[in-house]
């Protein structure tokens, strides 16, 4: 697997992005709602450098492609969302055509925040297919399927504590070890 980025490099950047946070927010109370499974990682390591009074609200989004695939996506609410009137930080691990952070924040308007605002770990270069446009992401990396650091395999490889380049080679051995 080809490393983009390693540890000591992720641990810069997300403690990069919680000074912004910081600056942003001051010491308002912000509500942080973040998409499972992929930004399980980012989370945890991103509220240890935030200063404010925060809160955690998880919620799941999944979209049906391939198969009879209408595109849409589902978003379940793990937890009943209180965020009306709250300023709220949602965040997600990769933007990639964008479409799952456009859909999920327009659900999350629906509720009437005060303020939203969104965070991603990664920003794919060039396969955006929104207007949208994440307002902080940590790293911007080119179009390649990667993994790590939250980010998933068939539900593996979350654990690596990098972002690597998932290679064909890798996928060979990936489909002989995990089953
Ligand atoms: P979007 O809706 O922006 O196209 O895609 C967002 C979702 O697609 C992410 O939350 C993630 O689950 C998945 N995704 C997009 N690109 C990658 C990638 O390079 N690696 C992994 N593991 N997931 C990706
Ligand atoms: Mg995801």
């Amino acid at each position: 697997m080809k490393i983009l980025f390693d540890q000591e490099q992720i641990r810069q950047g997300i403690t990069q992005l919680g000074s912004k946070l910081n600056e942003q927010y001051g010491q308002s109370p912000i509500t942080v709602v973040a998409i499972m499974t992929g930004s399980l990682v980012m989370l945890a390591d991103l509220i240890r450098c935030l200063e404010m009074p925060l809160r955690i609200s998880l919620i799941r989004a999944s979209s049906y492609r391939g198969g009879i695939s209408s595109g849409e996506l589902h978003v379940e609410e793990l937890q009943r969302l209180d965020i009306q009137d709250r300023d709220v930080l949602l965040i997600d691990d990769i933007f990639d055509t964008g479409k799952t952070l456009l859909e999920v924040s327009k659900r999350l308007e629906d509720l009437r925040p005060r303020s939203l605002k969104t965070a991603v770990f990664l920003n794919k270069q060039g396969t955006s297919q929104v207007q949208l446009k994440p307002d902080f992401s940590v790293f911007d990396i080119p179009n390649k399927f990667v993994v790590g650091y939250g980010l998933d395999y068939d539900d593996y490889y979350r654990n690596l504590p990098y972002v690597a380049v998932l290679e064909p080679s890798d996928l060979e051995q990936h489909h002989a070890a995990s089953r």
